[in-house]
């Protein structure tokens, strides 16, 4: 195996189109660690002509890695899993600098489980051809009677843009990569602009398991330039797009011109709905993952709390002792459960936020404070007695906040839980699972889980309302990469 990759601060890193690393037209910017405020690296400045030509090498490409059969193309995914295994623990102190993910979420999340797991699940074959029975046909003046026959096939899409978020930057983008790739289809990545370094390094081991070059293009940089280019460009036939619904809806406008496929895996303000019956200790421990998980900066956080009213003062608490015992701080100690968050900006903007609850009206409970900290913390912070026409309500922090409200029953419950805008991953807890079946299934939400948190990876994910548009994961996964072919024949 050739040395290890270099992972240092004074790399120069560079961009990959068409199987060539590729100094950037627009120099570097700057990568900084949220916990320590320091320099991680500095990354490439794609230009816009940059980010064409990326689409333009995955064009080239498309052909050669289409006629692969689909076997072959799983053989490529498949040593692309060995690679990674092989060599991304050794990405685990970079990732976690620019991420700022505490270290048993980079362990276990960021560079370890599901991000070499995507390339081993898609390196199996999935066969989604499928028959249609046959129809006879009466004489027509289109043509002769006879017996109909039909195959459905699934076509690549083409070349694939994916632009993803800073939240899990090498977990979103295989989980995007993979199924396109397995697809047939070629892509150009494009990773949020405050972590990108491990996906460069993601572009090093794509090129050391022999992928044929311009299959796998990366473009990185620090505005909405590059990006959007791709979204504009005739030589990108998909966008494959992980990300804030403002930045959805602006893709899904200019991709409209030029009939751009779309997957799109937006915004979310996932309600937790506890009954009165809930069990109230496991309850608390899955909403106290919005603080302790990668401090709260998860699209699918039960955020939103929808508490029975019997329940409510002893629930908020609860909630209050556990804020009390996370400690925030430095991401790197293992003790640390509540890490920074992405950037200065990041941290002002969900400050702003809880004001904003305050002056609405909301009880500040817990949190609200500034840890005296380096970084860029958020303390856990509890807002009570919100509303439902409030922003703190209605939008997402994208940060440790938590809002709570209280219902006199599953319908009004219901009710307010489906009055939000977003509907991505919401969660019932009750105290017994016919129940909370029950509310799951009423529930404007693509997922739903009951009196858990953990998602079915290879279940269907994705959002309802301004959430976002299509399916990840599993066969829908792979499904979503693909255009409808429909083949007849007259016998
Ligand atoms: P963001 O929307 O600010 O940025 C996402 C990506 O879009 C980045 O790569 C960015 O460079 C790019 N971008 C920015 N402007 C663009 C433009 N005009 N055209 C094309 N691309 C453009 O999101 P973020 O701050 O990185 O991530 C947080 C958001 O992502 C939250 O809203 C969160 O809910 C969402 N998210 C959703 C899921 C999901 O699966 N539904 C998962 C993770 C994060």
């Amino acid at each position: 195996m050739p040395d290890a990759y270099d992972t240092s601060v004074d790399r120069e890193w560079r961009l990959l189109i068409g199987g060539e690393w590729v100094a950037p037209a627009g120099g570097t910017y700057e990568v900084i660690d949220p916990n320590t405020t320091e320099l991680v690296g500095r990354a490439p400045e794609a230009s816009v002509e940059q980010a064409r030509a990326a689409a333009a090498a995955a064009r080239d490409a498309l052909v050669g890695w289409r006629r692969l059969s689909r076997e072959q193309r799983c053989a490529h995914l498949g040593r692309l899993a060995d690679v990674l295994a092989e060599r991304s623990p050794d990405w685990v102190d970079l990732v976690q600098a620019e991420t700022g993910a505490t270290i048993n979420v980079a362990e276990t999340l960021q560079v370890g489980g599901p991000f070499v797991e995507r390339f081993r699940y898609y390196s199996r074959p999935i066969d989604l051809d499928e028959a249609v029975p046959p129809m006879t046909a009466a004489a027509t003046a289109l043509g002769p009677a006879g017996l109909v026959g039909a195959m459905v096939h699934r076509q690549p899409v083409g070349v694939v843009a994916c632009i993803t978020p800073y939240n899990f930057p090498l977990t979103n983008v295989a989980g995007k990569i993979a199924p396109a790739l397995a697809a047939g289809n070629t892509v150009v990545i494009k990773p949020a602009p405050q972590d990108p370094l491990g996906v460069l390094l993601l572009g090093e081991a794509v090129i050391e398991a022999g992928l044929p070059p311009g299959v796998v293009n990366i473009v990185t940089g620090s505005g909405p330039e590059a990006p959007a280019a791709l979204v504009e460009s005739r030589d990108v036939d998909m966008i494959s797009f992980t990300g804030s619904t403002t930045v959805g809806v602006k893709i899904y406008e200019t991709g409209a011109r030029t009939m751009k496929r779309l997957l799109m895996e937006l915004g979310g303000k996932g309600a937790l709905v506890m009954t009165e019956d809930a069990d109230v200790g496991r309850a608390v421990q899955a909403i106290a993952s919005v603080w302790g998980f990668h401090s709260g900066q998860i699209c699918t956080a039960p955020t939103r709390v929808i508490c029975h009213r019997s329940l409510y003062d002893q629930t908020i608490e609860a909630l209050s002792a556990v804020a009390g015992f996370l400690t925030v701080g430095d991401a790197r100690s293992r003790d640390t459960l509540v890490g920074p968050v992405i950037t200065e900006a990041h941290r002002d903007r969900v400050e702003a936020f809880v004001r904003s609850g305050l002056d609405d009206g909301a009880r500040l409970v817990c949190g609200g404070e500034r840890p005296d900290l380096p970084g860029y913390f958020v303390a856990p912070t509890l807002l009570a007695d919100v509303t439902p026409d409030m922003h703190v309500t209605r939008e997402e922090a994208f940060g440790p906040v938590v809002v709570i409200m209280a219902h006199d029953g599953d319908d009004h419950a219901v009710e307010l839980a489906n009055d939000s805008d977003y509907g991505l991953f919401s969660y019932v807890y009750a105290g017994d699972m016919k129940r909370a079946y029950e509310i799951g299934r009423r529930l404007e939400s693509g997922n739903v889980a009951l009196n858990s948190i953990q998602p079915h990876l290879e279940a269907p994910f994705g959002g309802f309302k301004m959430s976002g548009i299509g399916r990840d994961r599993g066969k829908w996964g792979i499904e979503a990469y693909t255009e409808i072919q429909a083949i007849s024949w007259l016998s």
